[in-house]
């Protein structure tokens, strides 16, 4: 596995044990330009988050209009979250709720300073137990160890 700087030698062809051929890191000038987070290196696969506000059930109207959807619940936001008023959830979405691997995935540090600089840089980072790429983010999988804050916020 190599980390480039280059775009376009970026080779994301996957190895016998799941990583990249290479991944890549803004380069070392824009990393110096200052980081917006703590530059952490490892994270934890903890799973999806879950519904943070009480789910309701879909009422009989978002049933018939959702009903290639699969949704099953209505997790309604409160003012504070204006202006998203709310999301539906899947069964497989909500069964899927804290279900990783609970493993610690340690990286190098151009890819930690990386996303110190740019938090949204990524959109899936490497779990080494699974030995798959699976989602960052707000809804994603990972946690910076030892803490509850998302990989990717
Ligand atoms: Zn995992």
């Amino acid at each position: 596995m190599t980390l480039v700087d280059d775009r376009s030698k970026l080779d994301e062809t996957l190895l016998p044990n799941g990583q990249q051929k290479s991944y890549l890191v803004l380069s070392a000038e824009e990393r110096a330009k200052g980081f917006v987070r703590s530059v952490r290196c490892s994270y934890r696969h903890v799973g999806r988050p879950g519904p943070r506000y009480p789910l309701s059930d879909l009422t009989a109207e978002q049933s018939e209009r959702y009903s290639e959807t699969g949704y099953v619940k209505y997790e309604a936001y409160p003012e504070s979250e204006s202006p998203r008023i709310g999301r539906y959830w899947t069964q497989p979405q909500l069964d899927a709720v804290g279900k990783g691997c609970g493993s610690v995935t340690t990286m190098a540090l151009a890819l930690s300073e990386t996303y110190a600089r740019n938090p949204q840089f990524y959109g899936a980072t490497f779990c080494s137990c699974c030995a798959k790429h699976l989602p960052v983010g707000t809804d994603g999988e990972f946690v910076w160890e030892g803490t509850d804050e998302r990989v990717g916020t």
